[in-house]
């Protein structure tokens, strides 16, 4: 076991806190409600519920082949002892088997999350979303370039090529990548593989990157989305039902207007 594993292991059994002393104690207190914009490992539960459920075993990142996966240290703004990963470094490399998950004795890597039909399922997985930034992206230029595209694993899927027109020389085309969003799960692999400088494709957690439309907004195109206003309907009239049954209050005090 090493000794950043050693160190972790006891500081999360509450052994040696005395001895370590104020200052990591203080650094520990700190960081544990540090950066928002950590990536989990595969089936990490809510944030705010995986900082309370995550002992900091280590288990998961010793299980995980491909060395993805860090336990946060000192001095890393990362809430100590938990794991995450780096897309730009390491990627996730989506493991059919999942063997980081099963490994989890408390459930802060939660098994049903990434199952399908009672099998592990990585491609279910959704450890953050890709990102693509227009500005950067030479894609975006009318420089031909599709290497996210092609280290996705969901190919084709996670990733399109969208085609334009380019105005601006008459005869190329924009092959613009576009990242759908329920498909990504997360991996980094377009991240790593990017070959900006700094990546114009990133992997941000799903909570940051993005939006809700909320309630008022319905596909009417969508058959599940439509649902919503049948649904929505259906309560209304239930409500309204009753009301009829019952003793009306207002027409009862001629408090009409
Ligand atoms: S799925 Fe595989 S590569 Fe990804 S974090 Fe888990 S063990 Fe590592
Ligand atoms: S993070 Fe990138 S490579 Fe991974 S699934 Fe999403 S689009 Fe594909
Ligand atoms: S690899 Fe990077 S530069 Fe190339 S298309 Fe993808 S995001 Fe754009």
């Amino acid at each position: 076991m090493s000794d950043r594993r050693k160190f972790i292991l006891n500081m999360a059994r509450g052994i040696g806190i005395t001895a370590l002393g104020g200052f990591v104690w203080s650094a520990y207190v700190e960081e544990a409600i540090a950066s928002p914009l950590l990536l989990r490992p595969p089936g990490a539960i809510k944030e705010v519920d995986f900082l309370k459920t995550c002992i900091k075993c280590g288990l998961c990142v010793e299980a995980c082949p491909y060395d993805t996966l860090l336990l946060a240290k000192p001095g890393d703004n990362k809430p100590l002892g938990t794991p995450y990963f780096i897309p730009r470094e390491i990627p996730c490399y989506m493991c059919p088997d999942i063997p980081c998950v099963p490994v989890c004795p408390t459930g802060a890597l939660d098994e049903s999350s990434v199952t399908t039909n009672g099998e592990l399922d990585i491609n279910v997985a959704q450890m953050g979303v890709a990102v693509v930034d227009d500005s950067s992206c030479i894609a975006f230029w009318g420089i031909q370039c599709d290497a996210c595209y092609r280290a996705c694993p969901l190919l084709g899927e996670a990733i399109s090529i969208v085609y334009e027109k380019n105005e601006r020389t008459g005869k190329h085309a924009f092959m613009k990548p576009i990242v759908h969003t329920d498909i990504c799960t997360g991996c980094g692999l377009c991240e790593k593989a990017c070959v900006t400088e700094k990546a114009a494709i990133f992997v941000l957690p799903r909570e940051v990157a993005l939006g809700r439309a909320g309630d008022y907004y319905i596909k009417g195109w969508d058959k599940e989305d439509d649902k919503r206003v049948k649904n929505a309907h259906a309560i209304k009239t239930k409500t309204r039902l009753s009301k009829e049954n019952a003793l009306d209050s207002l027409n009862d005090s001629g408090d009409l207007y």
